[in-house]
């Protein structure tokens, strides 16, 4: 187990930008009570604006809200409404295209889940314990922009799930190619999501834009940074994404195709021993142990490790060999949690530690 980091000076002041949605609903619980972040103001759609948290949303998952946020009056996503340093964005894509460079020009450090500008190469596309390096194009990103907050991102829920067993893979064997199929939760498509009489007892082989962010953000995170931009591995992707009747929880099955010769239990082993970059190691919502590697071969299943890790740890099964690509596995994570804001709340944490905010 890693020891502890150190707690900051301060308690951040941080807000929720789509609080009311899913993924927002997961940082009110990551943050109620989290000891380096202080929850200042949540923020949602004209709809829910002016009233208050309890009022404004529909609560999902069976725990209660906490007593804290419920009498929160909802802001509009205007920066002039929110006094916090750290912005958590669960915006739809629609909203965030105009809403999140408006707060990093107010001087937000601005942590999005939406897909608007995560390729964009001056932004860096985070999981901590693999790419922690590329908050260095932060420099640039404020030069290029002209604000002096920044937009930090986090990938799609699958490609996060399918890119922590391979960052270990990558690092000690490079990868050449990936062939991925993905069994994706409902939750992944938010409140209400997929109508139910489409869902139940059935496979829906198509998940509108889901693909191409499969197939494009797992070699940014395992990229390099040059020339204050971000270059992705130069390894190619198929993703194959699929709806599956899943509350919580992403399963992606991969075939890989190494650069050179290893089997199968080598590439167990560089999975098991990997912990994942030191700078994440000890922060609070950093698992101790990112990618776990089940023992039973009929692991892993999200009924049974959705949970593993708070959430935060992707449980790995049945590497074996491939007959046509080089070996063959199965990874399965929570979308919502290391899929979403999780890994928001964990990059944060990143950034405080490694004194990356704006005037920090
Ligand atoms: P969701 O349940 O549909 O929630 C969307 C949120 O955006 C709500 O709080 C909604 O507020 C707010 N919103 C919508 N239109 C707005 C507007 N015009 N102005 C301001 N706020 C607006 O969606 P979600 O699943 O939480 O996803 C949120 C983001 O995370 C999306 O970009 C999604 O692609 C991404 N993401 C989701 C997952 C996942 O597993 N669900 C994983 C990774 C990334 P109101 O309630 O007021 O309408």
């Amino acid at each position: 187990m890693s020891a502890a980091k150190s707690p900051p000076a301060r308690r951040r002041r941080v807000a929720v930008l789509g609080a009311t949605g899913a993924v927002g609903q997961a940082f009110i619980r990551l943050l109620a009570d989290h000891p380096w972040f202080e929850l200042t103001e949540l923020a949602a759609s004209e709809r829910s604006a002016g009233k208050s948290y309890a009022d404004a949303v529909r609560w999902i998952g069976g725990d209660a809200m906490p007593a804290k946020v419920r009498g929160m009056t909802v802001q509009p996503c205007d920066p002039n409404n929110i006094s916090a340093e750290i912005v958590f964005s669960a915006l739809d894509s629609t909203a965030a295209q105009d809403a999140e460079p408006a707060f990093a020009h107010a001087g937000k450090v601005v942590l999005t889940n939406a897909k608007n500008y995560r390729m964009d190469p001056d932004v860096p596309l985070v999981i901590a314990e693999i790419n922690p390096s590329h908050l260095s194009v932060l420099e640039a990103q404020r030069r290029n922009r002209g604000w002096s907050g920044a937009i930090v991102a986090n990938g799609n829920c699958a490609s996060i799930v399918a890119a922590l067993p391979l960052a270990p893979i990558h690092e000690r064997f490079g990868i050449a190619n990936v062939f991925a199929v993905t069994m994706q939760a409902v939750s992944g498509a938010g409140y209400p999501g997929v109508p139910s009489l489409d869902i139940l007892g059935n496979v829906i082989p198509f998940i509108k834009d889901e693909e191409p962010k499969i197939e494009t953000e797992i070699q940014k995170f395992l990229g390099t940074v040059e020339a204050d931009t971000i270059r992705s591995a130069p390894f190619g992707v198929s993703a194959h994404a699929n709806r599956v009747a899943v509350e919580h929880g992403h399963t992606v099955c991969m075939s890989i195709a190494l650069e050179t010769r290893a089997d199968a239990r080598d590439v167990e082993r560089a999975i098991a021993e990997w912990r994942g970059a030191d700078a994440a190691h000890g922060l609070p919502s950093a698992p101790d142990r990112p990618v776990l590697v089940a023992d039973e071969p009929d692991h892993p299943q999200p009924r049974r490790h959705v949970g593993a890790g708070k959430g935060m740890t992707v449980v790995v099964g049945r590497v074996r060999s491939d007959p046509i690509l080089d070996v063959k596995l199965v990874a399965m994570g929570h979308n919502i949690v290391r899929g979403a804001a999780g890994a928001s709340v964990l990059n944060a944490e990143l950034m405080v530690h490694c004194g990356a905010l704006a005037g920090s």
